[in-house]
């Protein structure tokens, strides 16, 4: 298929040989890249049928709200479809600005910085921040975009088992004294939905004079009084130092902001190369943000339908005998391990209607599959009812084996 070399192999070989995606869509049983045809958020229709949305992180389910969606259409019509420039150049808007205001109150910080996705945002905090002689310490659960973060990072890395504090301990006692030192956690862990000990990290980052920062993407919106995300649920705010939220969940955009103490933004805004080198958001979604900050703020009711739903959701998967891990949050992971029954649960569940995100490695570790299930606040009992079931249908399928 590519130019023959004389030897050897050529460099896109490796394309060729990757097969396995084929095989699964020769099969039918390949769940990834599924075209939506339209949605009300809760509900999307996929070749022409309806799907319970169940793997959607719209937890409090904003794209649809009559509010979000007129404050981006406005935006639309005053801005223009795009920004066409970074925001170094000519891609600040006066509403970036007013977002950041917002942001940094809302996350009870001084500043705050407006990115172009959450990953971009990871990205650029952590390598601009992290130099040669700091150290970098990780979750092995973090999200993707810190993983990359560390890579592109000068420093030296340091990876802890998952939410281990007395590992985080000794790898910290371990570094020396005068080293610069980050810790860099999810809030609510992506593929878990378990909460980081931030109460015992605050404790420790104390003690060896590190500095925190909290990946808030999917506790944005969902924990914490205001929804102010992990600090804000442990009271904890003033003792991390930076921290990170996307808009592409709670918030109904795309987009994604760091928010900490004014010097540390100014010198970020000046030095991160994922925000001085890319476009910066469009107009229509951070209008989209500024209006979903309005609505959380108006109705706390969003969030406490959520947590109804989350609670409704666990309850049923457990008394049916599923494993959700150490779930506390919307975040759902359906434990199966075997990736060959996770995928006929997957179709099973597709096929009667219900939108699931099945997981495989690399983003969690060798037979540790499962099916992620996001809850929203605009799910009906009706829809919970009826996912459970189909749930209770597959356990009885197994039974009868
Ligand atoms: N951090 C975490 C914890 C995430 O789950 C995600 C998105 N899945 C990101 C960062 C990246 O955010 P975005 O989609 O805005 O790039």
């Amino acid at each position: 298929m590519f130019t023959e070399r004389g030897h050897g192999m050529n460099l896109l070989d490796k394309c060729v040989r990757f097969t396995r995606a084929r095989e699964a869509q020769a099969a039918g049983f390949y769940p990834f890249f599924i075209p939506i045809e339209s949605s009300d958020g809760a509900e999307v229709l996929v070749r022409g049928e309806p799907k319970i949305m169940m793997g959607s992180n719209n937890y409090l389910g904003l794209t649809h709200h009559p509010k979000v969606i007129a404050a981006a259409d406005a935006a639309l019509k005053k801005y223009g479809t795009g920004c066409t420039g970074s925001r170094f150049l000519n891609g600040t808007l006066d509403l970036h600005e007013e977002l950041e205001d917002r942001l940094a109150r809302f996350l009870g910080k001084e500043a705050a910085l407006v990115f172009s996705t959450g990953y971009q945002t990871n990205l650029g905090v952590v390598a601009t921040l992290v130099h040669k002689g700091d150290y970098l310490f990780l979750d092995k659960l973090n999200h993707a975009s810190l993983v990359d973060s560390a890579r592109l990072a000068y420093g030296t890395v340091c990876r802890y088992p998952h939410n281990d504090m007395r590992a985080l301990e000794q790898q910290l006692s371990q570094a020396p004294n005068h080293a610069g030192k980050l810790i860099v956690t999810d809030g609510v862990f992506s593929m878990d939905g378990d909460i980081v000990n931030l109460p015992d990290m605050v404790a420790l980052a104390d003690t060896y004079n590190a500095d925190i920062l909290v990946d808030d993407a999917h506790a944005i919106g969902v924990l914490g009084e205001q929804g102010g995300g992990t600090a804000q649920h442990f009271g904890l705010e003033d003792q991390v130092s930076l921290i990170v939220a996307t808009f592409s969940k709670s918030l109904a955009s795309i987009g994604g902001v760091v928010a900490g103490a004014e010097p540390v933004i100014h010198y970020l805004k000046h030095h991160a190369r994922s925000l001085i080198y890319s476009a910066s958001m469009p107009p229509a979604s951070v209008a989209t943000v500024l209006a979903a900050l309005d609505v959380i703020e108006e109705e706390p009711q969003r969030r406490e339908a959520l947590w109804r739903n989350t609670r409704r959701m666990q309850d049923g998967l457990k008394s049916l005998g599923y494993d959700v891990g150490e779930s506390e949050t919307p975040v759902i992971p359906v434990l199966i391990g075997d990736l060959a029954e996770m995928i006929v649960l997957w179709k099973q569940l597709f096929d009667s209607g219900i939108f699931t995100n099945p997981v495989i490695p690399p983003a969690v570790p060798e037979h540790s599959c499962r099916l992620r299930i996001s809850i929203m606040a605009t799910h009906t009992d009706e829809q919970i009812d009826y996912v459970l079931d189909a749930f209770a249908q597959r356990v009885r399928q197994r039974a009868a084996v």
